[in-house]
């Protein structure tokens, strides 16, 4: 499961023979570190209007060393570009054109974030779509507000070193400092959004509270994270408890061992459950009820392959994957959020998939089954909205876990190296999404799929 290219290029003498050869130079991503600070230099903030001040002024709270203009700041740890107000597509080319004029000082690792509003109706991604306005906008000012994404997209892919581009969008209604925004703007910022790049938040409230502790953002919380016995599920429990969370890890009883090796090293609740039987996500409330009282934030974590081209597909590879990946979220969320589910502001976080968005060959089954996720984390944002809290999805792309490792070598080589950062995701990349929608940070966040991918250059 180690990327060897990525530890040769890393190396002087291997990263002058890639350049020499025109070879992919991936680096090693900044990912986040509680010594570290939280972005590698000055943050610059362009754009001219009250939105712009107000930013600026609220990134001073993190101890931010926030400037307005590019000279004389050295190596830029960030640059923010506040478009909150665009009317028309002229008005983009002069931030656009300043942007560019400061991307060769942004530092390895460092950040690009767009602040802006959405074209209703327009998914800023494909998985996102934000909802139609009551108004439909006047054509300027919607072709104005998805021409940033368009440029944010294509930024993303420019940029090396290891840094990203990101962006925010600000529903109507939505102030440039509301809590939702500065979270989001906290994640994209930092190394805790490592892996993600070319992707956009869409902030649709103003309620929320952001963590008092932006280290242990879920101090008090209880989270239970199905399939975490290993891979990808293993990493969301350690990096919830990290944060203070209390923490109910479920896997199959074949994984019994490995789930109680993690339940003891995290002082957490190890159960045993298939997540498609019919009481699931009663059993799992019960669990985290019995132990700690109340549960808050459920990971739907779990889910399995069963690759074959659909014209040799059967009928226990489909039913399996679909059962697993799709019909047990579903079944236990309607458990979940009946009576006296699920505690106060409750939180719902579901693994997709890149392959639910672009499809991929050989996938049909698993990616009609993390479509389904998407579709579903959309149309039940609404019922999390009515107790005060939130479901949205995380989407990774490709990630280095048992379940990549069984790709043919060649395959897979191939496959790390096609996102704009030219390397696989770490599990940690993905536990660190799921952190962020599980906690207050992203206030406003509710029905929306998150990449984690790199950005992915095929397909999605
Ligand atoms: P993995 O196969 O390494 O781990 C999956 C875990 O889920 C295992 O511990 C397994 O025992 C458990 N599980 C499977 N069926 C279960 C069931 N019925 N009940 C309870 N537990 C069950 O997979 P991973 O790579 O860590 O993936 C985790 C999630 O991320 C999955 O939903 C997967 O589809 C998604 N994902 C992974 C990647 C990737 O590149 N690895 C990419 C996109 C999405």
């Amino acid at each position: 499961m180690t990327d060897t290219y990525l530890d040769l290029v890393s190396t002087g003498p291997g990263a002058a023979l890639a350049g020499r050869l025109g070879l992919p130079r991936p680096v090693r991503l900044r990912r986040h570190d509680p010594a570290a600070p939280l972005v590698p230099g000055p943050v610059l903030v362009l754009g001219r209007g009250p939105d712009a001040d107000r930013i600026a002024e609220a990134l001073l709270d993190w101890d931010l060393d926030v400037r307005r203009r590019a000279e004389g700041a050295g190596r830029l740890g960030a640059v923010l570009l506040v478009l909150a107000d665009l009317e028309a597509p002229g008005g983009l080319q002069e931030p656009a054109l300043a942007l560019g004029a400061v991307l060769r000082q942004l530092a390895p690792g460092g950040r690009v974030v767009t602040v802006s509003r959405p074209a209703p109706g327009v998914g800023a991604g494909a998985a996102s779509a934000t909802p139609a306005a009551a108004e439909p906008l006047p054509p300027a000012v919607a072709a104005a507000r998805q021409a940033v994404v368009g440029l944010l997209r294509s930024v993303a892919q420019e940029l090396r070193g290891g840094a990203t581009a990101n962006g925010v969008l600000l529903a109507d209604g939505v102030g440039p400092t509301a809590p939702g925004v500065l979270g989001a703007l906290r994640f994209l910022l930092s190394g805790r959004s490592a892996f993600v790049s070319g992707q956009f938040v869409t902030v649709g409230g103003t309620t929320g509270t952001l963590p008092a502790d932006w280290e242990a953002p879920l101090a008090g919380r209880v989270a239970a994270v199905t399939g975490a016995a290993r891979g990808i599920g293993a990493q969301i429990a350690r990096t919830l408890a990290a944060a203070g969370a209390r923490v109910v890890v479920v896997d199959v009883p074949a994984a019994g061992e490995p789930l109680a090796a993690l339940a003891n090293e995290l002082h957490a609740v190890a159960l045993q459950l298939d997540v498609t039987d019919e009481h699931a996500g009663r059993r799992v409330l019960a669990a985290a009820r019995e132990r700690f009282g109340h549960l808050d934030v459920v990971v739907h974590n779990a889910g399995i392959t069963r690759d074959k081209l659909l014209a040799n597909m059967d009928e226990a590879r489909w039913a399996s994957v679909l059962a697993v990946n799709l019909e047990a979220q579903l079944r236990m969320n309607e458990q979940l959020l009946a009576g006296e589910g699920l505690g106060e502001a409750p939180r719902i976080v579901c693994l997709a998939s890149t392959s639910g968005i672009a499809g991929n060959r050989g996938q049909t089954n698993y990616a009609a089954s993390k479509a389904g996720v998407i579709g579903m984390v959309a149309a039940a944002a609404p019922l999390l909205a009515a107790r005060g809290g939130a479901i949205n999805a995380v989407a990774p792309g490709f990630v280095e876990t048992e379940m990549t490792a069984r790709i043919p070598a060649a395959r897979r080589q191939v496959a790390r190296r096609l996102n704009a950062l030219q390397q696989g995701g770490l599990p940690v990349d993905v536990a660190e999404a799921v952190l962020y929608l599980a906690s207050g940070a992203a206030a406003g966040v509710n029905g929306q799929t998150l990449r984690v991918c790199g950005q992915n250059l095929v397909g999605a």
